[in-house]
């Protein structure tokens, strides 16, 4: 008898629950339903976007086409490359160039160009590369009616990834590389705690969508993570080939 009292009293409260909870929600106007699910902190922090592919606001000019101060050869001498014409051209045997600053978490725009006069194939064919972090590879090949193994095509995450398709324009134009970058991340030990993503957008075209890195590009072999530091400079490789690059600029984040 007196747990049946408690089961109607305990009845009688959901009832009244349920009514007031009912009535309150369709007692509220629409923005007041809206509020609810409204988040006004934090405010974004506001970038002036740039001009023509030029850098937003808050992005570091790697390169305008004419100073080349950021850059240094691998060794750390003043980058031989030729400055002319609004770009930066690599000049076979100076080697590779590289950012004098350190970068992770990234988004990078930059500019190339194949040689006009098509000399070689496959590999041999306007190739050049920027390196993530001095290790992970963006492939740069004029890959323009030239056939080659497709993980190692312009767009590949070299021997890791195949581009989604092939947005190469022609030797001689210019092409962009937009590449958001999520660098590794190591445990004490030097095993890899995460590993590095990248996404690439080759001529507006996305190529890349968020591809897991394997490792350390190689040419032979299979890659493999070593440990290095949270911030390591872009490379931009001299493989013998006179391609050209411009407008270089990166935020990080
Ligand atoms: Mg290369």
């Amino acid at each position: 008898m007196f747990n049946q009292l408690l089961l109607k009293k305990d009845l009688f409260a959901a009832i009244i629950a349920v009514v007031i909870f009912s009535t309150s929600c369709f007692g509220q106007t629409d923005a007041e339903k809206s509020k609810l699910t409204e988040v006004w902190e934090p405010v974004p922090g506001v970038v002036t976007p740039g001009i023509n592919n030029s850098a937003p606001s808050d992005a570091i000019v790697l390169f305008d086409g004419k100073d080349i101060s950021k850059w240094e050869s691998s060794e750390g001498n003043p980058a031989e490359w030729k400055v002319e014409d609004n770009c930066v051209t690599v000049v076979k045997k100076k080697g590779n160039i590289q950012t004098k600053q350190g970068f992770g978490d990234c988004q990078l725009h930059i500019e190339w160009r194949s040689p006009i006069e098509v000399i070689g194939e496959s590999q041999g064919r306007g190739n050049s590369g920027i390196f993530l972090m001095g290790r992970y590879e963006v492939q740069v090949l004029d890959s323009y009616d030239n056939k080659t193994y497709s993980n190692g095509q312009a767009g590949s995450i070299y021997k890791q990834h195949i581009p989604l398709v092939n947005a190469t324009k022609k030797p001689g134009e210019w092409q962009m590389y937009d590449i958001i970058f999520k660098a590794p991340a190591f445990n004490e030990d030097g095993s890899v705690k995460t590993k590095a993503y990248a996404t690439v957008i080759h001529n507006g075209i996305l190529v890349q969508n968020h591809v897991e890195i394997e490792g350390t590009t190689v040419w032979i072999g299979k890659p493999y993570y070593e440990k290095h530091n949270d911030k390591e400079p872009i490379v931009l490789q001299d493989h013998g080939n006179p391609v050209s690059y411009r407008n270089i600029w990166i935020r990080e984040l």
